[in-house]
């Protein structure tokens, strides 16, 4: 069986690394907010291009403290309008949620699925004050205009990168177009920590500032509180493991592009819609950092039974909108026709740095050889 993503064999080619990094933190005697954070905060903001990186305890904190501290700053209010991708993953809803915003579901560009400036600006209302876009699957979205947009209407925009490490833009990365971003480093994400993790980068002193405080209690100095903070932390273990796979990312990004390439010009099934076409160049891919490599079908059960049957494992990102989640049940009424379409069409198939194109191959294959039952020749 072709695994969806092999955790362990990616994590096992940096393994003398990372149980050298373990063991100077062990022997440390210093495992919260000490050394190895402040050097990957210093690290990833370099990656980034931005000037401050913070880090907390995981990517759904990030999204929620950022808009947490531009409340704090005065900058947004409960109750303000935070546009957001109707076929987001749910945890881009909850941080607007959490903070006693009101997300307004915009649906997504039918070919990228993300967020595109025209949608946005139909979307507008007077009491619109922040867009939170989401690098859906890896792909950057159109950030150009999207920033155009922002400035024009005197909009926060909120990049949720969760999925986008290194994804750029003519050299310009996810977490360094908004004025602030959100990463995650969960462990299956293209920089994937061991455990659980996340940061905001923006180039904000005081966004900066205020984030930090609000993730350490709501305080700057011990002792003494501001606000009335919370505890998210990137502790210093996996700030210790962050740094390793921080070098290999760009080499397994690149790894990533190849594969999505390859499935792209060696899959021809008119039953199966591709998320990028043949004729794409590495150069133009660099705007996309491949977390899933997301294909479209009509009979999407039955491919991925058939996959399954072929020995490759796939999944489905994501089988139900945030807007017919239960925990959102006053929106399960709302129609929102593509995200809708797209959710019951969505397949992912396997794409990780450590896949061999033998297994590549396997997988081409296995779509090649699916055959539409509704195709009616
Ligand atoms: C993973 C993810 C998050 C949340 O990150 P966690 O670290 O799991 O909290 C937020 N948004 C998107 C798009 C994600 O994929």
């Amino acid at each position: 069986m072709i695994p969806f993503l092999d955790l362990k064999s990616i994590n096992s080619q940096y393994r003398e690394e990372l149980v050298e990094a373990a063991t100077r933190v062990i022997d440390s005697g210093w495992y919260i907010q000490g050394t190895e954070l402040g050097a990957f905060e210093k690290e990833f903001a370099e990656y980034c291009g931005t000037e401050y990186c913070v880090g907390v305890a995981n990517g759904l904190d990030a999204l929620t403290l950022t808009l947490r501290a531009w409340k704090e700053m005065g900058k947004i209010k409960e109750g303000d309008e935070v546009i957001v991708p109707a076929n987001t993953y749910v945890a881009s809803i909850l941080a607007i949620t959490e903070n006693g915003l009101t997300p307004v579901l915009v649906e997504p560009d039918e070919l990228t699925l993300n967020l595109f400036a025209d949608g946005i600006e139909a979307a507008l209302s007077p009491r619109t004050r922040v867009v939170l876009v989401v690098h859906l699957y890896g792909r950057l979205a159109p950030m150009s205009d999207i920033m155009a947009l922002a400035k024009a209407h005197d909009l926060l925009v909120l990049e949720d990168s969760a999925q986008a490490h290194g994804a750029g833009i003519n050299g310009k990365k996810a977490g360094n177009w908004g004025n602030a971003s959100g990463f995650s480093f969960y462990p299956g994400k293209n920089l994937g920590a061991l455990g659980d993790a996340g940061a905001v980068t923006t180039n904000d002193g005081d966004l900066a500032h205020a984030v930090r405080a609000l993730g350490n209690y709501g305080s700057h100095k011990k002792y003494e509180n501001v606000y009335q903070g919370v505890n998210s932390r990137l502790d210093e273990m996996q700030a210790a493991l962050l740094r390793i796979k921080l070098r290999y990312l760009d080499v397994e990004t690149l790894r990533r592009r190849q594969i999505a390439l390859a499935y792209a010009q060696g899959i021809g099934n008119r039953a199966v819609q591709q998320p990028i076409s043949a004729d794409e160049t590495m150069e133009r891919l660099k705007c996309h950092a491949f977390h899933l490599y997301v294909v479209r079908s009509e009979q999407r059960n039955a491919l991925q039974q058939h996959l399954q049957n072929a020995g490759v494992q796939t999944m489905i990102h994501y089988p139900i909108p945030p807007h017919q989640q239960k925990a959102y049940a006053n929106w399960n009424q709302h129609r929102f026709p593509l995200t809708e379409a797209v959710h019951g069409k969505v397949l992912s198939l396997p794409i990780s740095p450590v896949m061999t194109d033998a297994e590549v191959n396997v997988v081409i294959e296995a779509v090649n050889s699916f055959v539409n039952s509704n195709c009616t020749i």
